[in-house]
């Protein structure tokens, strides 16, 4: 009898008592020498004979083993961690099988749980991830194609990686290309459970240079994941004060926005793969308009009387399209319409089968990426994404700024921003709002960000411009209390808030909507305001405006005209906001500000340096 016996990751009183017993018993122990921990050994008896497999070949191993069986000697054969993984157990047995010798197997440790304690880690964190793919890199050892890392990569979830220390630069780039953010957490674990162990925490992003920079080659696991997270900052993504606090404020914490989604789809298989995305975007709460492949399935006939009118008609009313059909299609129908890729929606494709799904429109600002990894993890799929900055894990600005409901005002220099970090160069970062989270690579603060020529200053202000080319990030934060004299012109309400916003010293893309009271809802200069701002315009009744608590100016003439004392400043502060410009009084017009609490994150964005600013 034979007893593959499982070792542990390394620390020696990490065998199982029963390999240990098996171990003293023993009077031939083959053990692999170079990642068995030789400790084990002292727990031979004097008169047993050792081998190290390490320079032996199958044959020999099988030999020794029996000569064992035929002398009738106990024979533990040791393996690191647990036998089954990459263990090269099963062509032993296979051996063994041919020549009728019986064996067991006696579990142990896998390195993958001793690095889950050094991490200090759950991999099957819920809300984050249930599931741990347990791989390797393809190296001199192939690994088969369906199981190639960008194809697993696209679930996502927990990911360990074994014998790939180094290979580390192509797992990366797959890594990247199947779906894992660049800010996701990774870490290496050097020689878990040994006495030199080594924890070095990364991003998928900079896992080859991490693996570089502190020299390890070998002995050591991958771990890949959001879990990995699970202990710090990005569990207070879960406490549901938290996230309700911030999704009051922004509606734009959270990776992914609710997005109303129109999905057109061809053929029966491509409506059944509409029918499973539609589902399971609902299932997250996107508001998914399915009307279009539905009537293709009801009546048998085209749904659309033309495809172009159904691809306007989508553009101008939902935030994504979702094609499930040929790349070819989707690009010919929506050319006519793709003009901006700050404003146009996301467009998606995905083949029928579901293999591929590529956004084509709006990676960033637009969210196609994050819809399309969304997709991906819902049927398999791979996300094809062509991004520069995120094919080479670089920090965003566009889609962070977006994601954080913060309005871009300078598109030149959120090129040169995106440059700047893809050429590896500094950007600095200043910001007169409070930022949370560890600060993405390639960004500086404080003193670091003075050498810098491209910059990203965030601010309400948008007279600021710390660098020489400065990109302007504006939290839309205002509300904007307005009163008018009935008829009042847009232009003269126009001219009265902008000289309201710069006394304020507010960019006009600070204001997020405007209030007034609810019998000026015809009056067709505000509404028109509204129009050009780009925000809403909202009404309160009388008796709301009455009871906004906080100390106001009154006026008689006012209370007499529509039964409220102020109007503007009620109206301002009418949706929770602190004032910031009392009732300034312009003919015929009042406006006053007000400002909402905000803060921005980085939260899940990127892990390599803790952000201190602002
Ligand atoms: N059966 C073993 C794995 C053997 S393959 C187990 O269950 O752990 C050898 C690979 O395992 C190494 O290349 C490395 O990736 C990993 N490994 C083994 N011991 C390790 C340890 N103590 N710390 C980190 N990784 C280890």
């Amino acid at each position: 009898m034979i007893h593959f016996v499982g070792a542990g990751p390394g620390a020696p009183d990490l065998i199982t008592v029963r390999g240990a017993r098996l171990l003293k018993e023993a009077d031939v122990i083959i053990y692999a020498g170079s990642l068995v921990n030789p400790e084990l050994l002292e727990f031979r008896k004097p008169t047993c004979t050792v081998f190290d497999s390490a320079s032996m070949t199958l044959e020999e191993t099988v030999q020794v083993m029996r000569d064992a069986q035929e002398r009738g000697l106990a024979c533990v054969r040791l393996h690191t961690g647990d036998p089954s993984l990459y263990g090269a157990i099963a062509e032993q047995m296979t051996a063994l099988d041919a020549v009728g010798i019986d064996y067991d197997v006696v579990p142990g440790v896998s390195s993958l749980f001793g690095a889950a304690a050094a991490l200090k880690t759950e991999y099957t964190l819920p809300g984050v991830s249930q599931s741990l793919i347990v791989t390797r890199a393809a190296g001199r050892t192939p690994v088969p194609d369906r199981e190639r890392l960008s194809f697993l990569a696209a679930h996502g979830c927990t990911m360990a990686l074994f014998l790939s220390t180094g290979l580390l630069a192509k797992a990366q780039t797959e890594l990247l290309a199947g779906g894992y953010a660049p800010q996701t957490p990774a870490a290496i674990v050097y020689r878990a459970t040994w006495p030199d162990e080594a924890v070095y925490r990364c991003t998928v992003a900079t896992l080859a240079d991490c693996a570089k920079t502190h020299g390890i080659t070998k002995t050591a696991l991958v771990i890949v994941g959001d879990a990995l997270d699970g202990h710090g900052e990005r569990s207070k993504l879960y406490d549901p004060e938290f996230s309700h606090g911030y999704r009051a404020a922004h509606g734009a914490v959270n990776q992914q926005r609710t997005q109303s989604v129109s999905v057109v789809a061809f053929t029966a298989r491509g409506l059944s793969l509409a029918r499973q995305l539609a589902e399971g975007l609902a299932g997250q709460g996107h508001v998914v308009d399915l009307s279009a492949p539905m009537r293709l399935a009801t009546n048998g006939v085209s749904p659309f009387g033309n495809l172009s009118d159904w691809a306007r008609d989508a553009f101008s009313r939902s935030d994504a399209l979702i094609f499930v059909s040929a790349c070819g299609i989707a690009v010919r129908t929506i050319a006519p319409y793709a003009t901006d890729k700050f404003r146009d929606p996301a467009v998606i494709c995905i083949d029928e089968t579901a293999r591929f799904v590529t956004p084509l429109l709006s990676g960033h600002v637009g969210g196609a990426n994050a819809l399309a990894r969304t997709i991906a993890g819902l049927c398999g799929a791979q996300p094809v994404i062509t991004t520069a900055t995120d094919v080479n894990g670089v920090f965003a600005v566009d889609e962070w700024a977006a994601r954080q409901g913060l309005a871009l005002l300078d598109r030149v220099e959120a090129r040169h921003v995106a440059t700047a970090l893809l050429e590896g160069k500094t950007v600095g970062l200043t910001s007169t709002i409070p930022l949370e989270g560890p600060l993405p690579q390639g960004l500086a603060c404080g003193e670091e960000a003075d050498s810098c020529e491209v910059g990203i200053s965030i601010s309400l202000d948008a007279a600021l411009r710390p660098f020489a080319a400065t990109l302007r990030l504006v939290p839309r934060v205002a509300t904007v209390g307005i009163g008018c004299k009935r008829g009042t012109a847009v232009d003269e309400l126009e001219a009265a808030l902008e000289v309201a916003l710069s006394e304020a010293h507010l960019a006009r893309e600070a204001v997020r909507e405007l209030v007034t009271i609810d019998v000026k809802q015809d009056e067709l200069g505000i509404l028109e305001l509204g129009k050009r701002l780009g925000v809403p315009v909202r009404f309160q009744s009388a008796e709301q405006l009455a009871a906004v608590p906080g100390s106001f100016s009154s006026s008689a003439f006012v209370k007499e005209t529509v039964g409220v004392d102020n109007v503007c400043e009620r109206a301002a502060c009418a949706t929770g906001g602190t004032l910031v410009l009392g009732r300034r009084r312009f003919p015929g017009i009042t406006v006053a500000i007000a400002l909402h609490e905000t803060r921005l994150s980085f939260v899940g964005w990127s892990r390599d340096k803790e952000a201190q600013c602002g």
